[in-house]
């Protein structure tokens, strides 16, 4: 019986992953250029981490996690998202210590068990950025910003950020009360979710889905409108340094992001290129998290992405920019030349050129036939008789044109020409 993938993974192929170590190059690129170092935590943790990290009470815990017991008997789990494991490093490594902000971001793979779908993997790939240490609203803008930088490199047309605030502890009480008494008259009207919400957590129903929900919530007091004076100046400077770089925005106060802990400013992108599930990352403040895991408090601000989503509307227009190309394929003619050939590969890969050879050899058309499959740009080609005058064949692939050099220096001479 063969054996095939798990359900709900796909393996990324040769073709593709050249177009992943592009996008995740110009990441690294951009997020070092303000400032941001990379961390890599373990992907999998202590099931605990993520059950009250994430809250147990949400379908990540209740339903996504790939939990086991390890042979100790120790229950894991493989992560399901990045923010835990970052926060826990930053405890446990005791970054706060030197009092600096803490700029770290993450790339790597998540595990949720959660049913196939279109565009959805039970291990998929999220990038993901906290700053943390600083309450200062130009954290939240330079965030925003590092982010559109990082997209409008890419490619990435059709974008929309969408931000808002969402209180603080000392706000939001009372913006709730404000909210689930506009809402009384109208739970009739409002999908059975929402209802649920509406004990739990009312702000929820402003970002449900369903239209008759949405009709509602629109008309619904705005938590702009009901911020206390802290968050209303820190709101209002999030979006005067946006303006300031020019950085386009709307406020979306029906945004309110899925889970409990975010404060302050939350945000939204969204891509004119998906469909009606547009949103391409999002993220916030998170201001209680480090404290909720027993660490001192640190005002945070982050947000995370799913690569597969993003890698579906980056263009790559330019092949150059990620396609792999063999500068050399070696053509030798007689197995008595191998060692010779797998010599020069060898000088020429050392002088940083990609070589391409075929030890298994074959007719000299044959040979051709492989070089230009590979789309090397040039192919140098030697036999018996180029031994013999002591002069090598150089093929340019593209023009086809072939000029001879000099066997004794013809690692020099393509050095020269190739200037790697
Ligand atoms: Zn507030
Ligand atoms: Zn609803």
């Amino acid at each position: 019986m063969k054996i095939q993938s798990i359900r709900g993974v796909k393996d990324i192929m040769p073709g593709e992953t050249e177009k992943w170590q592009w996008v995740e190059r110009k990441a690294n690129i951009i997020f070092s250029r303000y400032g941001f170092n990379e961390i890599r935590p373990p992907i999998f943790e202590k099931t605990k981490l993520f059950t009250r990290g994430i809250g147990e009470a949400t379908d990540i815990v209740e339903k996504e996690m790939y939990t086991f017991e390890d042979r100790s008997g120790e229950k894991v789990t493989l992560r399901p998202e990045g923010t835990a494991s970052v926060v826990r490093a930053f405890i446990e490594h005791k970054m706060y210590a030197s009092k600096a902000l803490q700029k770290l971001y993450y790339i790597g793979p998540m595990f949720r068990y959660e049913r196939p779908q279109a565009g959805r993997f039970r291990q998929f790939y999220q990038i993901g950025v906290e700053a943390m240490g600083s309450h200062n609203p130009a954290i939240d803008a330079e965030v925003m910003i590092m982010l559109m930088d990082f997209f409008h490199t890419l490619g990435l047309k059709g974008l929309k950020l969408q931000i808002n605030s969402l209180g603080c502890c000392e706000c939001r009480p009372a913006y709730r009360e404000i909210l689930k008494k506009a809402i009384h008259s109208q739970l009739s009207c409002l999908c059975k979710n929402c209802n649920q919400r509406y004990q739990r957590n009312p702000m929820r129903i402003l970002d449900c889905k369903i239209k008759s929900c949405q009709d509602i919530a629109v008309n619904l007091p705005k938590t702009t409108d009901n911020l206390c004076h802290e968050c209303d100046v820190h709101f209002k400077e999030v979006q005067s340094l946006l303006d300031t770089t020019k950085v386009l925005y709307d406020i979306d106060f029906m945004l309110v992001r899925g889970l409990d802990y975010y404060t302050h400013t939350a945000f939204e992108v969204t891509s004119s290129q998906l469909g009606a599930q547009n949103a391409i990352c999002g993220g916030g403040r998170y201001n209680t998290l480090v404290e909720e895991f027993e660490g001192p408090a640190t005002p945070c601000f982050g947000f995370a992405l799913g690569l597969e989503r993003l890698i579906s509307i980056v263009p790559f227009s330019n092949p150059n920019d990620y396609e792999k190309k063999t500068d050399i394929y070696i053509i030798y003619l007689g197995a008595n030349l191998k060692v010779k050939a797998f010599d020069l590969a060898h000088l020429l890969r050392a002088g940083s050129l990609s070589v391409e050879i075929d030890y298994d050899g074959g007719s000299i058309k044959s040979q051709m036939r492989k070089a230009d499959k590979s789309a090397s740009r040039y192919a140098l080609i030697f036999g018996e008789n180029e031994i013999k005058s002591g002069n090598y064949q150089l093929k340019d692939m593209n023009s086809g044109k072939q000029i001879i050099i000099p066997a004794n220096s013809c690692v020099e001479e393509i050095f020269k020409l190739l200037n790697p």
